[in-house]
Order: structure tokens, then sequence, then C-alpha cells
């Protein structure tokens, strides 16, 4: 059976046109199964499906007054249907809210479409880097806070290979929040260095070539 990712099969669902609850003819959500141990047999078997989340919905308001009758405890059932699938079933349900915390919703599904084409179009600028002017490209989306964090990853490795030296002093002036950003930053600095045979002088902070004895900026001398 092969074997698909969360991604994949969430891109599978919000693809699918959403099925008409069997009990009240509405549009089902698309829902995300709280996370399970897979081995233990009482998973969803899926990591998204399609509930009934309405609240008129015939199952729902019915199965509270069932549920009581029949078990003497205060639940209800929402009717879920598995993706690619016809069948519906019912959820135990709590209450109102149960199960709702999971609903994906229209906002963060554009959320997250849009941020995908962000990264999609940040990545494709930076394949296209070449030359000194595809190191002042990287640097610029390095340094812009609202390119998408895997972006900017890239950005700092395409620095490294091209990169000139006058690019260490704005990174080494740069504040990252974010301690991925830093890391990467500190090795496209490390790379720009290895490239051009140059280090920083631990004195003024100038950058001097890796054979100097003496810096020629300030004039200390330089161990290795
Ligand atoms: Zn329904
Ligand atoms: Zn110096």
């Amino acid at each position: 059976m092969a074997f698909e990712t969360k991604e994949e099969v969430f891109e599978r669902v919000i693809l699918q046109k959403r099925p008409l609850c069997k009990y009240c003819q509405q549009e089902m959500s698309i829902w995300e199964a709280p996370d399970m141990v897979i081995d233990d047999g009482l998973g969803w078997g899926t990591p998204y499906m399609f509930v009934c989340f309405n609240d008129a919905c015939r199952l729902y308001a019915q199965g509270w007054d069932n549920i009581r009758e029949n078990y003497g405890r205060t639940a209800s059932y929402r009717c879920i249907c598995y993706p690619g699938t016809e069948n519906f079933e019912c959820m135990s349900v709590y209450g109102p809210q149960g199960g709702h915390g999971q609903i994906i919703e229209e906002e963060a599904l554009a959320r997250q479409k849009e941020i995908e084409a962000r990264i999609g179009k940040g990545l494709s600028t930076l394949e296209a880097c070449a030359g000194e002017s595809g190191g002042e490209t990287a640097l610029r989306i390095l340094m812009d806070a609202d390119e998408p964090m895997r972006v900017r990853v890239k950005a700092a490795e395409i620095l490294g290979e091209l990169g000139r030296s006058d690019a260490v002093e704005p990174l080494k002036n740069k504040k990252f929040g974010n301690d991925i950003l830093r890391k990467r930053a500190a090795e496209a600095v490390d790379r720009i260095h290895e490239r051009h045979f140059t280090r920083e002088c631990p004195f003024c902070a100038e950058i001097v070539k890796k054979r100097a004895k003496i810096c020629k900026h300030c004039g200390r001398e330089l161990t290795e």
C-alpha cells in the first residue's frame, strides 16, 4: 500500500468536493483527526476527514436523547465521512464544541495557500540567482523578515556561495530573532570568508586577508 504523508492527504482532501451530510444534506467541514498512536488500532486511520458540524443536524440533535435513554450518558453523535469514500459513520461527542477545535478554518487554509505561494516564489527567485547580483538578491531576501522562514534559510545558503565580502558587515549587524536564521547567517559569513581567503580582525572587526600578520586597518599584530 502506498504511504501518503499528511501533507499529501491534506492536498487530496482539500481538492475533493465536500460531501453532503447523510442526515441533514449540509456540506461537511474538513476536520483534522487528533494524533493517535498508530499501532493501538484505535486511531482514525486518516489525518483528515469530513464532519457535519451542523447543530440542527438530525443525527446530532436527536443523539442526546438517544444516548441518555440508552446509556444514561450525556453525549451525542456527529456524522463523519472518510475522504474518498461514500461511507458515513458516527463519531461520539460530549458537548456542542466536541471536535470543533480541530475544524480547519477557511481562513487558515487561505493563509497556508498564501504562504505556500510565497515559498514557491522565493525559492524560484533564489534558484535563478547567479554571480554577484545573485548574492545581493540572496542578501536582501535573508534580511527580509516578511519572507517565509524556508526561503530565508535557503537565501543564507546561496549567500554563502555567491556573496561578496561586503555582505559580511550587514550580516554581522543584523539581530536575527530566530536561532536557526542566526546560525545560518553565521555559516554564510564563514563561507564567504572561506571563499575570499579572509577573516575578521579580532581587534577592529575589519575584514583582513587570512594570511595577514598585521591588520591593515588597526595595525595590531594578528595571530592564527
Ligand atoms: Zn448533518
Ligand atoms: Zn584590525
